[in-house]
Formats: structure tokens, sequence, C-alpha cells
């Protein structure tokens, strides 16, 4: 159902037309379009959010309208949302003004960030110079509150040389995140880097001891301090720190194209900058350090400098034992 409303509305959209394949088919039952990766977290807050995630998940192998050259995109065209295309080899492709990486076989990617509007303007400029735009319509999610009351209130209101030590952390996180490189460490099925119930989900408003604060950009994971905490796809290891401000153990990986995941509040970090990291691959253990209440693991994913959902990364999580 969810399908159909998604051909809907984008079939409503003049600039698009969708050739639908006989591979085409929803998520709510686990199953995978081409990309198996690419599966959904089951709701984790009732009949509300149930309804709102099966609202705004739009799940499609769709094929943009071009008579000389299609242009297939794979993902989810939410907030939040990762989108695979496949351009003719030497096409150029832009993302509003933005020039996404084509591989030699036009490979590209590009994300949906939480405040993401509901269209984007994807433009293909093919080698003889003729220029294709097409508008992609963007699922509208919404996003619960979540209030935090007894955290550390210097970490909730850091001091100016606190604020000074969490700009220059940002900056070390930033300088890693700019270059998008060819490795396609993503496109492998991603597993679970640490399991344990959810404590938080993507893209909540935060309030932190009554003070609204940045929304919630990743997925709380709660499992014993000392858990390991895996490589949950291949990668290459860009970011280590033990000790910032908010973000306490911090391990950055590199899948490529700009997609990276982050795993904040380790202790006992293992991974080393710069080292390659095989799926599974301990890279640190479950801690408290940074602005947590309590021993869990965060998980970010983020293409370039915006914020995906990691719940889009991976299958239900399996009971442990
Ligand atoms: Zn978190």
């Amino acid at each position: 159902m969810a399908l159909l409303r998604a051909r809907a509305r984008l079939a409503a959209l003049p600039l698009i037309q969708l050739r639908p394949r006989g591979r085409m088919s929803a998520f709510a039952d686990g199953s995978s379009l081409c990309s198996p990766r690419l599966r959904i977290l089951p709701p984790q807050g009732g009949k509300g959010s149930l309804l709102r995630l099966a609202w705004s998940i739009l799940l499609l192998l769709a094929i943009l309208s071009s008579p000389a050259h299609a242009v297939e995109l794979t993902g989810h065209l939410t907030q939040g949302g990762l989108v695979t295309g496949r351009a003719q080899p030497g096409d150029k492709v832009l993302l509003g003004d933005r020039a996404l990486l084509v591989g030699e076989d036009g490979l590209f990617v590009f994300g949906f960030g939480r405040d993401q509007g509901q269209s984007a303007q994807l433009t293909i400029v093919h080698p003889d110079g003729t220029t294709e735009q097409q508008m992609i319509a963007v699922a509208q999610r919404s996003f619960d509150i979540q209030r935090i009351d007894n955290m550390e209130q210097a970490k909730v209101t850091p001091n100016p040389a606190d604020l000074a030590r969490i700009k220059a952390e940002q900056e070390k996180v930033n300088e890693v995140r700019g270059v998008p490189t060819p490795a396609r460490d993503f496109l492998v099925p991603f597993i679970w880097p640490a399991h344990g119930p959810i404590s938080g989900v993507y893209g909540s408003q935060r309030i932190l001891n009554g003070e609204p604060r940045a929304p919630h950009y990743g997925l709380d994971i709660a499992a014993p301090e000392g858990s390991p905490v895996v490589a949950p796809a291949p990668g290459m290891v860009r970011l280590v720190a033990s000790d910032f401000f908010l973000t306490g153990g911090t391990v950055i990986i590199d899948h490529g194209f700009g997609v990276q995941s982050s795993f904040i509040h380790m202790k006992a970090l293992t991974a080393k900058v710069g080292t390659y990291v095989q799926q599974g691959e301990v890279i640190g253990h479950v801690g408290k350090t940074g602005r947590a209440t309590g021993p869990h693991l965060h998980w970010g994913m983020t293409w370039l400098d915006v914020r995906l959902d990691p719940a889009f990364w991976v299958p239900p999580q399996q009971a442990q034992n």
C-alpha cells in the first residue's frame, strides 16, 4: 500500500514518469528491492510511529523518464534516506547545485537530511552537453520529541571554553566528512554494530534538562557497558578520538561515495585511523563517555554533511542470546 501511495505521489509530479519494474516491491514484509541493504527497522514507538513510518517511507526502484538515457534510482526517497542511482558512464549528475561523485559505471549516491523539503532536483548532464532535469518527490516524516532530564548540566549548557573545544572537535569531524572516495563498501548489506533495546531514534527533537537542543541524528542502542561494537560494513577508519566533549569515544568509518558511519560514547577503542576494517570487526566497546546518561552506543550515518537515518540500513534486530 505504501508503494501505491508512493507511485501515486510521484506520478502526480509533472516532470516524472515512473516505469516500475516487476521487481518493485514494498518493504513492509522485509523483502528487498534490488539492493537488500535498504531495509527498515520495525517501528519502535507504537501505532502512531507505525503509521508515520509506513506513510513516510517510500521504497522504490524507478526509472526517471528519458527517451534516450534512463536513470535508475534505488533507496528511500524520504527524509533521512539514501538513494543510489545509475546514470550513463560519462554523465555528470547534480542534486540541486551539488555535483555528485559519479563512478566510471555511472553509479552515484545522494542522501536527504531530516529537514529536506518535499522535492529535490536531479540534473543529468550528458557527455554531448545535453541536460535533463528531474524533480524527485521526498516523503516528509514527522519526528517525536524526546525529553532527557537527568543530564549533567555542564554538558547541556557548556561554558565558553567547552564551546570552543566542541567547535574544534566538530571541525575535525567535518574534515573527514568533506570528500567522497570511490570505495563502494556501502553497497554491502549492513549488520548491527551492537545489540540491545533502541533507546533513541533518528530525528527526535531533543529537550535536555528542559532546554531545546539540536535534533537527535542517530540511533541509540542500549547495551551493557563494555559490550563490543563492530563495524557494520567494511571501510576505512577516518577518525578515532577517545574523549570528545559531547561524543566521548568516537570512531568514524568511511564506506565510500561520501557515506560514513559514526559510533560515539564508546570506551576502550580498538580502531586505528587509516586502517581498513572488515564487517564485524570490533572497533571499540559500549561506554557512556561524552554527553550520555548511561551506557549505550549512538550510531550515526552520514552522506557528506547530510545526516541519515541508520534504521534504513539494517534488517530488524535478531534476538540475542
Ligand atoms: Zn544518541
